[in-house]
């Protein structure tokens, strides 16, 4: 192993990490499994399987309203998970932090209730190139529906955000900004702090989507001072079908609700109805409780990873990864900025990234194939997709061997 007494590995042990993530230790096609999917969706800890088996167990009532004891036992564990989340992200108060289902639901959410509310013919969006179909399809649904106009921001050949073009695209119709802080597709990490202070000189409030970003950055959405923020649990190595949507207060409870029913009340009678303030407001019916528990359990393992050994650890896997990637004839990578995560993107010539990704698969090693749910950045550079490999912190400099001898194997069928 390279590098064995760096800086990096004092700072994390890969190995003992590792054990904690039971899935890693299984076989795919009888060869040890080589996750490298995590942009689409990131292993639990046994902490977190733990915690959701216990809940289940020894906790399971619905939330809110309850007089005995396991009503109020999930209700503190529920309310709980929500103070995690709020440290987590910095926000003000947990009342900030609206559990989701995803951060699709959630970016649906702030257009739905804020954009119906605020948005009328003739307001402009503005997006970005690199955009998750999440942060451009619920706008181009408020287009159809109210006749707003979407802008884009261009992206660079190397795949990072314009700032200057951004700029150029505000004018006094301009409502809003949603722009994702790290691109899914090409690992880009964007200037979301200068993004944020450019709208707000324009008195534009800003939607961050951090969907790919809370997985691989210290957020803090006060020092960002972005108005909504947008998560969700499975790719923080917590579970699925949960989500956050933070919002300033003030924001959050000027803003009418999205969906009806229990829980989101004040008090009801068949004439009229009167809605419960943030958070309850924008958590209509039961909600995900083991869910908000159990990523709450995943964040607390984050937290005492830290990101510094977290990000030393995938910064030297992405050098290493592209460097030898590189060395593969015919092989391009699309998205090379200064500030990345650890997600490539690539295409090799004559090989269609799907027959990549299925000769991979055999040998245990799942990547991600495809448009990633970024069509509309790949047309930018005349692609249908591309073969994705991205790394978390549980990841090795052996699996980035194996993969580059993956590929190897590719080539020699299909080249
Ligand atoms: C994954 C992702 C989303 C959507 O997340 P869901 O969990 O599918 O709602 C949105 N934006 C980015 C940048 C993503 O990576």
């Amino acid at each position: 192993m390279i590098l064995k007494n760096s800086p990096t590995e004092a700072l994390l042990d890969v190995e003992a990490v590792r054990r904690d993530f039971p899935i890693l230790q299984s076989s795919v096609c009888g060869k040890p499994l080589v996750y490298l999917d995590n942009a689409a969706s990131a292993q639990k800890p046994q902490s977190v399987i733990d915690r959701l088996d216990r809940y289940y167990k020894e906790q399971n009532a619905n939330i809110h309203r309850g007089v005995h004891f396991l009503s109020q036992e999930a209700t503190v564990a529920y309310e709980d998970a929500r103070k995690v989340v709020a440290r987590f992200i910095n926000a003000a108060e947990p009342k900030e932090c609206i559990f989701t289902r995803n951060a699709t639901e959630a970016v649906n959410l702030v257009a739905s209730s804020w954009g119906r509310a605020n948005l009328k013919a003739g307001d402009e969006i503005i997006i970005s190139t690199m955009e998750h179909h999440a942060n451009i399809v619920p706008w181009q649904m408020l287009r159809d529906e109210l006749g707003v106009v979407i802008k884009v921001v261009p992206i660079s050949d190397t795949g990072e955000f314009l700032v200057e073009d951004y700029k150029a695209l505000f004018t006094a119709k301009t409502k809003l900004a949603a722009l994702c802080q790290v691109s899914n597709s090409l690992g880009t990490i964007n200037p979301a702090k200068v993004m944020v202070e450019i709208a707000h000189q324009q008195g534009v409030p800003v939607l961050l989507d951090g969907a790919q970003a809370i997985a691989h950055l210290p957020i803090d959405v006060q020092d960002l001072d972005c108005d909504f923020y947008v998560f969700s649990g499975h790719k923080l190595f917590g579970p699925t079908g949960i989500g956050v949507l933070y919002g300033k207060a003030d924001l959050l409870s000027a803003m009418p609700p999205y969906q009806g029913g229990g829980d989101m009340i004040d008090r009801v009678t068949f004439e009229k109805t009167t809605y419960r303030g943030i958070p309850e407001r924008f958590e209509a019916g039961t909600p995900h409780i083991s869910g908000a528990i159990g990523l709450a359990t995943a964040i607390e393992y984050v937290e005492q990873l830290g990101h510094e050994a977290m990000i030393a650890h995938e910064q030297s896997l992405l050098k290493e990864a592209t460097d030898k990637l590189l060395e593969i004839p015919g092989l391009r990578i699309y998205g090379t900025a200064g500030d990345k995560v650890s997600v490539i993107s690539f295409t090799m010539d004559g090989i269609h990234p799907n027959d990549a990704g299925t000769i991979l698969d055999a040998d245990g090693i799942a990547v991600r194939t495809g448009h990633h749910c970024t069509m509309p950045l790949w047309q930018r550079f005349g692609l249908e997709g591309s073969i994705r490999a991205s790394f978390a912190f549980y990841n090795t400099r052996e699996e980035i061997d194996l993969l580059v001898t993956g590929l190897g194997k590719v080539q020699k069928l299909l080249g």
